[in-house]
C-alpha cells in the first residue's frame, strides 16, 4: 500500500480509508489518537503506510499533543478522534491556534449526529469558531480524501492547524476515491528554536492573538475564491446553502435547484453568500445539528430559512429534507432496512456480567463510565446508575461521597475499564487520594480498548500494530498515587469477587478492585480452545438465577403446566433454562450460579 501509483486508480473506499489514502498521499509523518466512533479505522487504515509512524494515544489531549510536536518538528502531521473527543483535545487546541504551525497539522474530527454511538450530539464547527480555526467539510469518501491534502496546504501557506470535519455518514460510507500522486515535502524536518512562536506565555500569546486575526482576514479572503466553495446554477426560484452530507441530502432532494456549497464551513465567504441569497427568491439553510451557518447568515442580515423547518435533533435524510421544505416526500430511494431486533448486550463470556451481577447484588450506587461496560447499565444486570463521559466515573463517586459523607459510606462504587482509566481516570482516582475519600473505585481491566473494536492501548502489552511494548501494572500504578489498598479479582469467580467487592466497599478510604480478565474478542482468547457447558434440563427447577445474568448464551424456554409436568417437573415450573453451546465459551458464571446441579461443565458426547 505504500508504493506511488503510475496513474489514478479508482478505488471503492470508506472515508476512514479515504483519509488515511489522503494522509500517505499528503507525505504525513506522524499520526496519533484515541479510538472512538466514527473515526476509528482511520488511524487503522493509516497504520498500513509504512511511512507514517502511527500511535494509539491514551486519549485525545495527548494525541493531538504529539501531532502538535511532529508539526513543530517539521513533518505533516494528523490527529484523529470522535466529536466528544475533540472536548478533551480542546486545550491544546485553542493554544496551537496561536502557535500555528511548521509541518502541516490537520485535526480530523468525526461527528455523530443521531448519537449512533455516542453520549451525546455534538458540532464540532463550533470549535472551529471558538478556536478561530478553518474548518473544511467534505460531503463524501472523494472529497475527504481531496480535503485532507488541501487542508495541509492550507495549514502551511495560513500557519494554523486545521479542522478536518467527517460525521458518521462520510465515515463509514463506501464511494469511489480516485488515487493521487504521493506529495514530495518542501519542509525540512528538525529542530528551530522559534520561542516567541511556540513558547505561549502571556507576552508571546498577546503578539500571537493579532497574528491569529490576521490570518482570519486571510483567510475569510480565501473562502471569497477558493474552489472549496462553489455555486451550482439551477432553477433559482429556491436557492439551498449546504456543506458535507447536508450537500448530497438536498441535491437529491431537489436536484433542480440552485446550491452554495461550501466546502470551507469556517470562515464563511461572506461577500460570496450575499451575492448567491441576492440571486435566488427564497433561500434556505440546511444543516444537520446546530445552525451554525445559519446563525452567521442571518447576523449578515441575510433572510434565510433553516432552523423554522429543518429538524435540529438527529442525521438528516434527503426525505427528511424534502419533507421539511415542502411538507411532503416521496419514499428515500434507499429506505432504511427493517433489521431485526437485538438488544445491546454483553457477549457471552464478558468478564464484565459477573461483577455487575455482584453489583447489583450489594446495592450500591454505581458511577459509570463510557465503554462496553455501559451496557451493565441493562436489565436484568440494571447496575450502573450514572454515566456521563470518559473518565468521569472516578471523580463523579468522588463527589458523592464528599456531598454526602457518612450517608454515602459503602454504598457508592466508581467503575471504569482499563483504556478509560488510563484516558482520563487515573486523574479522579489521584484527586480521590489526596483529597481524602472514601470511594471504591474498580477498574474492569479486559487488556484491551474493547467497545471501538479491540484496540490496545498501554495496558494491553502491544502497540497499534501489534509490536509487543510496556505493560501498565495497574495495582502497582495505583499504590504509586498512594492507594493503600488495592486487590485484583477473577471477575467469573463470582462469589470470591462479590467478598471482595463487600470488604472493600466497606472500607472507609480509598480502595481500588481490578477486575482482570481478558475480554473474548481478544487475539488470543479467541484462540484459546473453549469448552462450553451443557444444561442438565432434567434438573433445572426453573428458579431463573442463572438469567440474572443475562448471558445471550442461556436462552428461557417456557413451559405450559402439562409440559412441565410430561417432562417430570412441577406442574407450577413456568419454564427452564437452555444452554445454547455453540455460544457459551465456557466462562462459568452460571454454573456458579446455579444451586441445582443443572448446569454441567463435563464434556458431553454428541
Ligand atoms: S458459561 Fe454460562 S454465563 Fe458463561 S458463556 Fe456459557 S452460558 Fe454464558
Ligand atoms: S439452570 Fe440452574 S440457575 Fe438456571 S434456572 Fe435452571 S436451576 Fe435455576
Amino acid at each position: 500500500m505504500t508504493s506511488q501509483p503510475s496513474a489514478p486508480e479508482k478505488l471503492w473506499l470508506s472515508g476512514n480509508e479515504a483519509l488515511a489514502l489522503g494522509a500517505h498521499e499528503a507525505s504525513v509523518k506522524v499520526a496519533s489518537g484515541y479510538p472512538g466512533t466514527p473515526s476509528t479505522e482511520i488511524l487503522e487504515n493509516v497504520v498500513n503506510y509504512s511511512e507514517i509512524y502511527t500511535e494509539w494515544a491514551p486519549n485525545e489531549k495527548v494525541g493531538l499533543e504529539v501531532a502538535i510536536g511532529a508539526s513543530f518538528a517539521g513533518v505533516r502531521a494528523l490527529a484523529t478522534m470522535k466529536h466528544v473527543g475533540l472536548n478533551v483535545a480542546a486545550d491544546p487546541l485553542f493554544t496551537a491556534s496561536y502557535t500555528g504551525v511548521r509541518g502541516g497539522l490537520v485535526i480530523v474530527v468525526a461527528d455523530d449526529p443521531s448519537m449512533y454511538s455516542s453520549q451525546n450530539e455534538q458540532d464540532s464547527r463550533n470549535y472551529a469558531y471558538a478556536a478561530k480555526l478553518p474548518m473544511l467539510e467534505p460531503a463524501d469518501p472523494g472529497e475527504a480524501k481531496d480535503f485532507l491534502k488541501i487542508a495541509y496546504h492550507l495549514s502551511e501557506e495560513y500557519d494554523t492547524p486545521v479542522l478536518l470535519r467527517s460525521c458518521t455518514r462520510v465515515s463509514h460510507v463506501k464511494g469511489i476515491v480516485t488515487s493521487g500522486q504521493v506529495e514530495s515535502s518542501a519542509l525540512t524536518p528538525g529542530i528551530e528554536l522559534l520561542p516567541a512562536k511556540l513558547v505561549m506565555l502571556p507576552a508571546n500569546a498577546r503578539n500571537r492573538r493579532v497574528e491569529v486575526e490576521k490570518r482570519q482576514q486571510r483567510l475569510r479572503e480565501l473562502a471569497e475564491t477558493s474552489e472549496l466553495n462553489r455555486i451550482e446554477p439551477g432553477d433559482n426560484k429556491i436557492g439551498f446553502i449546504a456543506a458535507g452530507t447536508s450537500y448530497l441530502y438536498v441535491k437529491e432532494a431537489f436536484p433542480e435547484a440552485t446550491v452554495l456549497k461550501l466546502g470551507l464551513v469556517y470562515p464563511l465567504p461572506e461577500q460570496l453568500i450575499r451575492d448567491f441569497a441576492a440571486r435566488v427568491e427564497k433561500l434556505y439553510v440546511v444543516e444537520d445539528l446546530d445552525p451554525f451557518l445559519e446563525t452567521r447568515i442571518k447576523a449578515m442580515g441575510i433572510a434565510c430559512i433553516g432552523k423554522e423547518v429543518i429538524p435540529a435533533i438527529g442525521e438528516l435524510t434527503p426525505s427528511v429534507v424534502r419533507r421539511a421544505i415542502t411538507g411532503q416526500a416521496p419514499a428515500d430511494l434507499f429506505e432504511p432496512v427493517e433489521l431485526p431486533p437485538r438488544p445491546p448486550n454483553m457477549c457471552p463470556g464478558c468478564p464484565h456480567r459477573g461483577l455487575f451481577y455482584n453489583l447489583n447484588r450489594l446495592k450500591v450506587f454505581v458511577s459509570g463510565d463510557i465503554g462496553c461496560y455501559t451496557l451493565g447499565f441493562l436489565p436484568p444486570l440494571s447496575a450502573m446508575d450514572a454515566c456521563v463521559c470518559m473518565g468521569a466515573s472516578v471523580g463523579m463517586a468522588h463527589g458523592m461521597d464528599k456531598a454526602l459523607g457518612e450517608e454515602a459510606q459503602g454504598k457508592v462504587v466508581a467503575v471504569i475499564g482499563d483504556s478509560t482509566f488510563l484516558h482520563t481516570g487515573l486523574n479522579g482516582l489521584i484527586n480521590s487520594v489526596y483529597n481524602k475519600g472514601c470511594s471504591t473505585i474498580i477498574i474492569l481491566d479486559n487488556r484491551i480498548t474493547g467497545m471501538t473494536g479491540q484496540q490496545p492501548n498501554p495496558a494491553s502489552g502491544t502497540t497499534i500494530n501489534y509490536d509487543p511494548s510496556p505493560t501498565i501494572d495497574f495495582p502497582e500504578l495505583c499504590r504509586a498515587v498512594g492507594v493503600k489498598h488495592v486487590r485484583t479479582v477473577n471477575p467469573h469467580e463470582i462469589e470470591a469477587t462479590y467478598q471482595v467487592l463487600k470488604e472493600e466497599i466497606a472500607r472507609p478510604e480509598v480502595s481500588v478492585v481490578i477486575t482482570r480478565f481478558p475480554c473474548v474478542l481478544t487475539v488470543d482468547e479467541k484462540k484459546r480452545p473453549k469448552k462450553p457447558f451443557h444444561s442438565v434440563t432434567e434438573n433445572c427447577t426453573g428458579c431463573t438465577m442463572c438469567l440474572r445474568l443475562g448471558c445471550p448464551a442461556i436462552n428461557w424456554q417456557p413451559l405450559t403446566p402439562e409440559e412441565a409436568k410430561a417432562m417430570g417437573k412441577k406442574e407450577k415450573q413456568k419454564g427452564y433454562a437452555l444452554i445454547n453451546e455453540d455460544m457459551c465459551i465456557g466462562c462459568g458464571q452460571c454454573y456458579e450460579l446455579c444451586k441445582f446441579e443443572a448446569i454441567s461443565k463435563e464434556e458431553v458426547s454428541r
